[in-house]
């Protein structure tokens, strides 16, 4: 089992992806827990503050550092070091990646993902907690929330168990590929589209060549 603290300012934004479907499902199995912590909770001035103004000038605000590495040292507590994994999400880290997920799932039995926001999180947060950058794209978006659900979900898909064995063998069979359903025949805008020949045939053999081979 592995347990996924999200350090974020916007919990439904995790809870509404991670309660539905094969994420559901790994939490009830017990495959995976997710954990939230909202750095408001760990402000101790009386405004509950989680922002300020960049030194050095700019725009836009920089989430404070105090908050965030208690929510971390709570999500942490006493945990053995070598099983933590504590990941600070930024469109200027390492590329994760599919081989990551799944060398991360085998290592680890927690990870803690740090969910930015507005400019970005006080860097010094990731000597404090010795945490690794990874980003999950070259791009950037407005916050750190869909990033971890990508690694939440990209981890949870190799954990075993998580994905039935018929899921599982699919994903190694097809993945990547073209995939079709019913109507053999779509018609669209007077135009037929044809489902490929070979994958009505019924000949396994043939059909995984021809998957191979696309
Ligand atoms: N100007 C900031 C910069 O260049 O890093 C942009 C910060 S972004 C608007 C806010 C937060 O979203 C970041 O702190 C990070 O947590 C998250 N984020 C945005 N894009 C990301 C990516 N590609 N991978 C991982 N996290 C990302």
């Amino acid at each position: 089992m592995i347990t996924f603290h999200v350090i974020t300012l916007f919990s439904e934004v995790i809870r509404s992806y991670a309660d539905e479907s094969i994420l559901k499902r790994a939490q009830k199995n017990k495959n995976i827990a997710v954990k939230i912590y909202n750095p408001r909770d760990f402000a101790r001035d009386k405004h509950k503050k989680v922002d300020d103004t960049p030194y050095g000038g700019g725009p836009g605000m920089v989430m404070k550092a105090e908050p965030i590495v208690k929510a971390v040292e709570k999500a942490v507590g006493r945990k053995k070091h070598g099983m933590v994994k504590i990941i600070f999400l930024s469109p200027h880290g390492k590329q994760f990646t599919n081989h990551t997920a799944s060398v991360f799932t085998k290592k680890y039995t927690d990870v803690v993902l740090i969910a930015g926001r507005y400019e970005g999180v006080d860097a010094r947060v990731k000597k404090i907690l010795r945490a690794e950058e990874w980003s999950v794209g070259p791009y950037i978006l407005s916050g750190g929330e869909l990033p971890a659900l990508i690694i939440l979900d990209a981890m949870s898909r190799q954990i075993p168990g998580v994905l039935g064995t018929h899921e599982s063998l699919e994903e190694k069979r097809i993945a990547g590929r073209d995939v079709y359903t019913r109507p053999e025949v779509f018609e669209y805008k007077g135009k037929k589209y044809h489902v490929p020949k070979i994958l009505l045939s019924g000949h396994h053999k043939r059909i995984d060549a021809f998957r191979t081979k696309k």
